[in-house]
């Protein structure tokens, strides 16, 4: 229900914690983040209250400069530990806002690959059929690219992708996703409130954009993927 990335100069699990918190009031059910631990993508997931997610990272900390975080309220699949957000294979991340409406018929193309999912989620579609996409060579930009074609529904997403330190990339159809502009780190974000700590120069995609985020700055892209100027914003959210 709420995502939030962080390409970061310092650990970003405590930040990402906080930005979720400063969603919390869409609601949610369970919360996740995932980073990079020397170029792996290691989770952190927990049903219930951002609390409970806090305590986890406690337990196991992450120290990851870069990562992406959710608050999910569950639309298909109980809301466990095992459904919550980020979903993930070795390569790649996945952060979901919405629904992924034909999730099954993607779900049944990649299973002739044997590519299996773990979860219940409509969202572990998206993280598997970029993974087979970046098996088959693809760069994790012509894999997104690739993966947003296939997808119907209306959503937000973030993919964080393993040994790419200084990458995230973000997707709006039919749910609102902003870039957060910082001194020398840049965000992701589903408001202007979750990044106000962070940063006030914001950019928000419009309907059906895709941005690669990288540590330098951004690129948008459209739906037919030629690149596009946003205007950047300064937001009077207050931190
Ligand atoms: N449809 C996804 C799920 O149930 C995402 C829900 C959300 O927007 O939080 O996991």
């Amino acid at each position: 229900c709420g995502i939030v990335g962080i390409i970061g100069v310092e650990p970003v699990a405590g930040r990402l914690v906080d930005a979720l918190k400063r969603l919390e009031y869409r609601g949610y059910d369970s919360a996740g983040v995932a980073t990079l631990e020397e170029g792996e993508i290691a989770r952190r997931r927990a049903p219930g209250k951002l609390a409970n997610l806090a305590g986890r990272l406690a337990d196991e900390p992450l120290s990851g400069r870069i990562g992406i975080g959710h608050t999910r309220w569950a639309t298909h699949g109980a809301p466990t530990e095992q459904n919550a957000h980020p979903h993930a294979t070795a390569r790649v991340a996945v952060v979901h806002n919405g629904i992924i409406e034909n999730f099954r018929d993607l779900l049944a193309d990649l299973a002739r690959d044997g590519y299996q999912p773990q979860t219940q989620t409509d969202t572990e579609s998206v993280a598997l059929w970029a993974t087979r996409e970046l098996d088959n060579g693809a760069d994790p930009e012509l894999a997104v690219s690739r993966t947003l074609k296939q997808l119907r529904g209306a959503f937000a997403l973030a993919f964080l992708f393993k040994g790419e330190e200084a990458l995230l990339i973000g997707a709006r159809r039919g749910a609102p996703l902003a870039i957060g502009h910082g001194k020398d780190e840049m965000y992701l974000g589903s408001d202007a409130m979750a990044l106000a700590p962070f940063t006030s120069r914001l950019t928000y995609l419009q309907d059906g954009d895709w941005a690669v985020v990288t540590a330098e700055g951004v690129t948008i892209r459209d739906a037919h993927d030629a690149v596009v100027a946003r205007d950047m914003q300064v937001s009077q959210a207050s931190a």
